[in-house]
């Protein structure tokens, strides 16, 4: 089922869902089912899959003399979706992105995820990789999540990528294909690369009127930056739903990493409290603390989900959950 039917049958009901990384190359599947699991009592109506690009150091010789970087695909996302419905029966988001992606390969992915029955895609641009310094689109591909947007959209209405009437294959019918539910990522605090806010929001406008349904939020650590974020969203004529990400601070160390990784603040009374803990027992606790008061407050205002970032971890989820759930 698609996510906003989700959020359409909950009646106001604050909904909980929260995002897992496909597994490594190499990795066993069933760590992932087991992180999953403690989840699923408080009953996500669905659950989303992340899509990875990564660098690698490829020695082309057995001595290993010449090194090169190559930048691959993880691999697992379309198949761990599928396998996770069949699991848990729930239903699952793939994350799609443009970086990597020929729009042929986007198309096939898009008619894959179709047969597998699944309903919802998340359609992003993706990071650049770290080498690349500014995101470089595949040749054939798309450079921001609203071409993405647009081609899963007229694949929803029957259009390949390479035709602009109704595919109809030689001697047959034409076919609409998908009805996909489509996501897009919205950033409280702006998107790191936008100038300022008003040109970030205009670009999402245009994400919504080129087919996406429903706004996921990049993580977030002071409710105002939401607040405000909806307000303008909303000014500017975005009526989709707007779905908070959240993610409780489990490390002292995060306290550095999150803002490098994803151009966030931490708020200074966080900041401080886990700065002063006295060790990573004592910073989670106060991060599921901090993160429990935040869902609350959400929940109050009328948010139709609640979101986690899992980042590969399921307990500190698990005991955020268990409070408002
Ligand atoms: P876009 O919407 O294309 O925006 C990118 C930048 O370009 C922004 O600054 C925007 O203001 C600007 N812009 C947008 N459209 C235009 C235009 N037409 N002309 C000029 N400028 C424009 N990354 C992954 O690699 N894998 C994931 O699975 C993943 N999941 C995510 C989930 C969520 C909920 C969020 C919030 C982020 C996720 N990301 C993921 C990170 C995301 O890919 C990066 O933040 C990326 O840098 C931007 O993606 P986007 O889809 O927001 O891009």
């Amino acid at each position: 089922m698609k996510v906003t039917e989700h959020l359409r049958r909950a009646e106001g009901k604050t909904l909980f869902s929260f995002e897992v990384l496909p597994p490594r190359k190499g990795e066993n599947i069933h760590s992932l089912f087991s992180n999953i699991e403690p989840l699923m009592e408080f009953k996500p109506p669905f659950i989303d899959v992340t899509y990875h690009r990564e660098e690698f150091v490829l020695r082309e010789r057995p001595g290993g003399l010449l090194q090169r970087k190559a930048v691959r695909k993880r691999p697992g996302t379309v198949g761990i979706c599928a396998a996770i419905k069949n699991r848990f029966d729930v239903d699952t988001v793939p994350h799609l992105i443009c970086g990597g992606f020929a729009k042929e390969e986007t198309e096939n992915a898009l008619i894959d995820l179709h047969f597998l029955g699944i309903d919802n895609v998340l359609a992003l641009r993706g990071d650049p990789i770290k080498s690349e310094g500014h995101f470089q689109p595949h040749p054939d591909g798309h450079t921001y999540a609203c071409d993405l947007i647009g081609q899963i959209d007229s694949l929803n209405h029957g259009r390949y990528h390479d035709h602009d009437e109704q595919y109809q294959p030689e001697g047959a019918e034409p076919v609409l294909c998908t009805d996909f539910c489509i996501g897009t990522a919205g950033y409280p605090e702006k998107h790191f690369e936008a100038p300022n806010h008003g040109s970030d929001i205009r670009f999402l406008k245009q994400k919504i009127d080129r087919g996406a349904d429903y706004i996921v939020t990049q993580m977030f650590f002071d409710n105002e930056e939401f607040f405000k974020f909806e307000k303008r969203c909303r000014a500017v004529g975005i009526t989709v739903p707007i779905i908070p990400g959240l993610k409780p601070l489990t490390t002292k160390s995060q306290l550095s990493s999150l803002p490098r990784a994803f151009f966030l603040s931490i708020p200074e009374a966080l900041a401080e409290a886990i700065h002063q803990a006295k060790d990573n027992a004592a910073a989670r606790e106060i991060g599921i603390e901090w993160c429990l008061n935040q869902s609350r407050e959400l929940m109050a205002h009328g948010v139709p989900c609640l979101h986690y970032y899992s980042m590969g971890k399921a307990e500190a989820i698990r005991r955020v959950a268990a409070g408002l759930f």
